[in-house]
């Protein structure tokens, strides 16, 4: 009705994640069961909830704390005694040397990823397109719509290792990976949404010392990784450099309500990025620092994510390739190798349908999962592997997770005339 700006009309454009969204929402609109392997919300897992339980009715009974948390704004920057507990416990993990001023909080880390983003992709002060290079396809689907300007993003196609027992794991193809003067970030999320791989030490280092040499940063998306929620299957370390902006998050490890992102990054970075969030939010969500400083503090939240949320998900995970071998014995799939995250990521060898008529075709049977065309943003080089994947979340209740799992078996093999 009203004439919307350029941002206004890309913002609002139905296309990509905020249709699919809706198309989601939509199929939920029914009263028979429907089996949710589609989203991003973390586990509920009892021994979780019931510490920020405890830590709710501590603050409520502790004299004035709960109105300081609820009845103050916080600094764009963070509040100071979470700033300080989390540097703390970084640099005892670690041994880094980073201190509060290398610390920012945003109202969850999708918000974090809208600033950066915007802030080293776009046209600069000269004129000139500097752009996101995303080194390795599949990538969080939630940059994909992220971008202000048109056409900032890059990204590469992955190379592909294909592994025995219907296994495989892409790397990024760093032989054939030229940064080149247009490029402002890379960026590379580690554990990677959607597909469940972890790059290595080693091809971290290697994107680590080309950004240095070229002077732009590196965005690493922590937000499964250690030390929390430490969703991670492998050894990989972290690591962190001026030149690194590593995200973090309290999301995953089941505070996603909290809407609490950290970015770890150096001084001007932060000072920079708190400057936009206080034009963006004014302010951060309080709630999530207050409940968790102390459990950084006393090493809490390390133990409960190590202990807890780890094996929980490590145990979900290879429970759920294990019914997926069942199901699909026969059929041409292969599943990513799961180093971390709460997906699995599924390969459909020559799938004769695309990736998006298979979601439709699960979502009438009431099973929702994410089509895998959707992570392959920023490349348009045309490549049959990028239409023939699926998300599947397997944090949902085990019995959905098997009952999915077998109606998408029954399904594909109506597609592939198996
Ligand atoms: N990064 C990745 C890789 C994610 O999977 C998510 C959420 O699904 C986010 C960032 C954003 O999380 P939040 O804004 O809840 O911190």
């Amino acid at each position: 009705k009203y004439p919307l700006s350029r941002f206004g009309t890309k913002f609002t454009s139905p296309s990509g994640i905020s249709g699919l969204m809706k198309d989601m929402g939509e199929a939920l609109q029914t009263d028979e069961k429907v089996y949710m392997l589609g989203g991003g919300n973390p586990a509920h897992i009892p021994e979780v909830n019931a510490l920020w339980r405890e830590r709710m009715e501590h603050i409520l009974s502790n004299g004035s704390e709960y109105e300081r948390m609820v009845a103050n704004y916080d600094t764009p920057q963070g509040k100071e005694s979470f700033l300080k507990a989390l540097s703390g416990m970084l640099n005892r993990e670690y041994g880094w040397k980073i201190g509060p001023e290398n610390i920012a909080i945003t109202n969850g880390s999708q918000s974090a990823f809208f600033c950066l983003l915007n802030m080293f992709g776009g046209t600069d002060e000269s004129g000139k397109m500097r752009k996101i290079l995303f080194p390795l396809l599949p990538e969080y689907i939630g940059y994909a719509d992220q971008a202000i300007e048109e056409g900032i993003f890059t990204a590469r196609k992955p190379r592909i290792e294909e592994l025995p027992g219907n296994r495989f794991k892409y790397h990024p193809d760093l032989d054939n990976l030229e940064i080149g003067p247009d490029i402002g970030a890379v960026c590379v999320s580690r554990p990677t949404n959607p597909t469940g791989n972890v790059i290595t030490d080693q091809e971290l280092a290697v994107l680590s010392e080309r950004t240095a040499e070229k002077g732009i940063p590196l965005i690493v998306d922590n937000a499964y990784g250690a030390p929390f929620p430490n969703i991670i299957f492998t050894d990989a370390n972290l690591i962190w450099d001026e030149h690194i902006i590593l995200s973090m998050s309290l999301s995953k490890i089941g505070l996603p309500a909290s809407r609490t992102g950290i970015i770890v990054a150096s001084a001007e970075i932060i000072e920079a990025l708190s400057g936009v969030n206080a034009i963006l939010s004014l302010a951060n969500s309080s709630i999530g620092q207050v409940i968790t400083a102390p459990l950084l503090e006393n090493g809490e939240l390390l133990r409960l994510s190590s202990e807890v949320v780890r094996p929980f998900y490590l145990k979900k995970s290879r429970e759920t390739m294990k019914l997926m071998d069942e199901a699909f014995a026969g059929l041409p799939y292969s599943i990513h190798v799961s180093e971390g995250s709460i997906f699995l990521w599924l390969w459909f060898k020559d799938l004769p349908v695309s990736s998006i008529e298979l979601y439709r075709r699960l979502k009438k049977r009431n099973v929702l999962v994410i089509p895998g065309s959707y992570f392959f943003f920023g490349n348009d080089d045309p490549w049959p592997h990028r239409d023939q994947c699926l998300r599947v979340s397997y944090a949902q209740n085990s019995e959905d997770v098997r009952r999915g799992i077998e109606i998408m078996a029954e399904e594909l093999r109506l597609i592939y005339g198996i």
